[in-house]
């Protein structure tokens, strides 16, 4: 008898000594974010954010883990379907996919959408060969453009812009619809005229055929602009500053959108307060992850681009900081 209370004293504390590592077991959480291309500026977003969420996993429990998707309208349209957290998206779709209007028509309002912060600028591109006589978007009518690859916020987007301009997608010798990490490939090999892209700056897939082929930026402005700006808030001019590509040394005027991180309103305010106090405690780490991210500061990422509401977990955070009321 003696013996198996002494055994049973024995499990217990060694029962006792393991709990804490069980109960960390069974308090692992998991959060998934939805990006872009891996040469885009989304996939390294996401990777930023997940490096400095899971510098504290154990503390807080989360392990946060990034997935390569589409783009802006795959993200939303996935976080709707419960299949990821969180994701990147353009402040355009971020806007229509709340309401549920152009690219998100036929799929409805999704009023669970929720915003968590905007980050970095992204101008729409169009990157053209040197020997495809390309100066405006006009010039793109009979050329072979890409542009985007479904589900992103470059190809929905380029249906806005096209119907600004009065053009339609037959109006291009071809469009087609690779994928940004193939965009740049298929401009040096000659397969392609032009690509179409909306990214931050610098983005390494705008980078490779500038350094590989010489390739021109080329500006996207006018009228047709001009009122798409002035009719829609989640539009803005925008400048790709001269000098950052290789032989492109003049800026680039042209009109853009932010990038904005989304969420549900039905991920859990434990999450999402972890998240984004991870991304602004270290946020001098963060800025130095991508150069797109060296001009952001807090006060405009809470409120910037952002046409869904704030998710609760965010929105405790910021409070804490004084950054919105
Ligand atoms: N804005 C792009 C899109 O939604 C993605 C850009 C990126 O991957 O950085 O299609």
């Amino acid at each position: 008898m003696k013996k198996l209370s002494a055994c049973i004293t024995a499990i217990a504390a060694a029962t006792a000594m393991l709990a804490p590592v069980t109960s960390v077991q069974a308090q692992q959480k998991f959060m998934t974010i939805g990006t872009g291309g891996v040469t885009g500026v989304y996939y390294a977003a996401g990777g930023s954010i997940c490096r400095l969420v899971n510098k504290d996993r154990a503390k807080h429990g989360f392990r946060c883990t990034v997935e390569s998707t589409g783009g802006s309208v795959a993200n939303i349209n996935t976080i709707k379907a419960g299949d990821l957290d969180f994701g990147v998206a353009q402040s355009d779709w971020n806007y229509h996919g709340y309401k549920g209007t152009k690219a998100f028509e036929s799929s409805g309002p999704f009023t669970d959408l929720r915003s968590v912060f905007s980050i970095h600028p992204e101008p729409f591109t169009v990157l053209a060969r040197a020997d495809a006589n390309i100066k405006t978007f006009a010039d793109l009518k009979g050329k072979r453009v890409n542009v985007g690859n479904p589900g992103s916020g470059t190809r929905a987007s380029m249906d806005e812009l096209l119907a600004a301009q009065g053009m339609k997608l037959s109006d291009f010798g071809l469009a087609s619809e690779l994928k940004a990490d193939e965009h740049g490939a298929a401009l040096c090999d000659n397969k392609i005229d032009a690509f179409f892209y909306g990214v931050g700056h610098p983005s390494a897939n705008i980078q490779d055929p500038v350094t590989t082929c010489g390739a021109k930026l080329v500006s996207i402005t006018g009228p047709a602009v001009d009122k798409l700006v002035a009719a829609n808030s989640y539009y803005a001019k925008a400048n790709i500053p001269g000098g950052l590509y290789k032989g492109n040394d003049a800026p680039t005027p042209t009109y853009g959108v932010l990038a904005t991180f989304v969420t549900s309103a039905k991920a859990s305010d434990d999450m999402v307060y972890t998240l984004v106090k991870a991304v602004f405690e270290n946020f001098d780490d963060f800025k130095k992850l991508h150069p797109a991210f060296a001009n952001l500061n807090p006060e405009n990422m809470v409120k910037d681009g952002l046409s869904a509401p704030l998710h609760n977990g965010a929105a405790k955070y910021y409070k804490e900081k004084g950054w919105i009321k």
